[in-house]
């Protein structure tokens, strides 16, 4: 990034709402995640402004807008602008975190000056005026530039005042494939205990965020220590030697080759990051020095389970992220049509693809199974068939109304027929068309005498 690109494109709405604060007399800046994105080339999620107004006076610069006073108290309004939310906030500094928390107050300021040097890091603390003229003074065009977070300020009092920002950092790193700078780092491996303190939901949000980051597994391999204060269960898993040719990696190198194998979803990521946390449980080893996991997913499906309540995750998440850890070592390479068909029904469709695809990334991650990836496809051609085909009886092109026509007579051996046609449609021999039914039950009912 050049010195000569110091201007961003703002929005035309976005920019309405700087130019009516300007009017007003207020100063109005665009600020943090959106000047970052729009720096690193990237759209950004949503626009967010700081102003020298008072959450009253921005309130009555919007009076005819629709607006939430949704932290008046920490100076932000929300004005909604043809259903987009912008949240407007009164430049302010924070002071006093007795608990590594919550600021004990806020107080607002005049300038924008103060309002950048309490944000966290250099890259979130640009703004950016109507005009899209930057104003950077922690040097984060340049952190940008090389790929850094850096904490505004000094590293370790910044993650005193508010613990969460070590874990704000590994996901900004996992997110950018950037590198958190050396002090920065140190702080964190130093402070990463004190993240204890801070409340299950903020914790939660930044760790599916950084699970979910294109630099996850870099991030994962250099902050061990920091995802074992957030889930200690995790701690034996690191160094944990595997004594089995089927893998090449320790349980926790594998466990992080997986998260980066599999698709960046929430569920998808917390699955991979738990699905082997219940093996240095069930460790055994037998006399030709092979080790086994018996019941490790079972096991390992139970703590879960745990680590997702105490973690706060809502119900939906937490069930489908135990489900898929509790049975990710379902057999893969034998599915029939049949087999797929009871995974189907057992699951539904929908989680059995989420299955497959755990399965996949587990089998990417051992770095000794050849070939998983086109096996997982095989897999996944099975059940779109079985899930696209009748499942059940009643959708079956053919009936018993059908067979009686057709001169079998009432009785056991209409269900028979019926479910043989049906076994025939699931194991893709036979179409489930009328046309194709009707021949096949023909078949069926000459080979045997006994259905008349
Ligand atoms: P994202 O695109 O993920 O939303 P973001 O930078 O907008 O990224 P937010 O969590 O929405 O991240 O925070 C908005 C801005 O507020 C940040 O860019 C940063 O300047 C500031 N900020 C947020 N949380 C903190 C914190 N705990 N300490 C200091 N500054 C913070
Ligand atoms: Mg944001």
């Amino acid at each position: 990034m050049g010195a000569g690109v110091s201007r961003i494109v703002i929005p035309a709405q976005a920019r309405s709402l700087l130019l009516r604060l300007n009017a007003a007399g207020y100063a109005a800046y665009a600020v943090g995640g959106c000047v970052r994105d729009s720096i690193r080339g990237e759209e950004p999620a949503d626009w967010d402004i700081c102003t020298d107004a008072e959450p009253e006076q921005t309130a009555a610069c919007f009076a005819d807008c629709r607006t939430v006073l949704t932290g008046a108290r920490y100076g932000t309004v929300t004005v909604i602008l043809d259903g987009t939310p912008y949240e407007i906030t009164t430049f302010r500094e924070e002071h006093g975190y007795s608990d590594s928390r919550h600021p004990d107050g806020v107080s607002f300021l005049r300038s924008l000056e103060g309002d950048l040097a309490r944000r966290d890091f250099t890259v979130n603390a640009m703004a950016a005026d109507a005009d899209g003229r930057v104003i950077d003074r922690f040097g984060g065009m340049e952190d940008i530039r090389q790929g850094t977070i850096r904490c505004v300020g000094d590293p370790a009092q910044r993650f005193t005042e508010d613990a969460l920002r070590m874990l704000r950092a590994l996901r900004f790193a996992a997110r950018f494939g950037f590198a958190v700078e050396p002090e920065t780092e140190d702080a964190i491996h130093a402070l990463c205990g004190r993240l204890r303190a801070v409340a299950p939901e903020r914790l939660r949000k930044e760790l599916s965020g950084l699970l979910c980051g294109q630099a996850v597994r870099g991030v994962l391999e250099r902050f061990s220590d920091v995802i074992c204060v957030l889930i200690p269960e995790l701690t034996p898993c690191i160094g944990f030697r595997q004594w089995n040719y089927h893998h090449k990696y320790d349980v926790w190198e594998h466990t992080i080759r997986a998260v980066e194998a599999a698709p960046p979803t929430e569920p998808l990521r917390l699955a991979m990051l738990l699905h082997d946390i219940g093996k240095p449980a069930s460790f055994t080893l037998d006399k030709q020095l092979v080790g086994h996991f018996y019941g490790h997913a079972v096991i390992g499906g139970a703590m879960c389970e745990r680590i997702l309540r105490r973690l706060r995750y809502d119900n939906r998440t937490a069930q489908l992220v135990t489900l898929l850890v509790r049975e990710h070592g379902f057999y893969l390479l034998e599915d029939t049509p049949k087999r797929m068909r009871k995974l189907v029904s057992r699951f539904g469709a929908d989680t059995v693809r989420l299955l497959l695809q755990v399965r996949r990334a587990d089998g990417i991650a051992t770095g000794t199974a050849e070939g998983t990836a086109e096996k997982t496809a095989v897999a996944e051609r099975l059940l779109e068939s079985v899930s696209a085909q009748c499942v059940r009886l009643p959708q079956l092109a053919l009936n018993g109304k059908d067979l009686l026509r057709m001169g079998v007579g009432q009785g056991p051996q209409i269900g028979t027929i019926l479910h043989a046609l049906l076994d025939a449609v699931l194991d893709g021999s036979v179409e489930n068309d009328r046309a194709v039914l009707l021949r096949a039950a023909r078949e069926m009912i000459d080979k045997s005498d006994g259905f008349h």
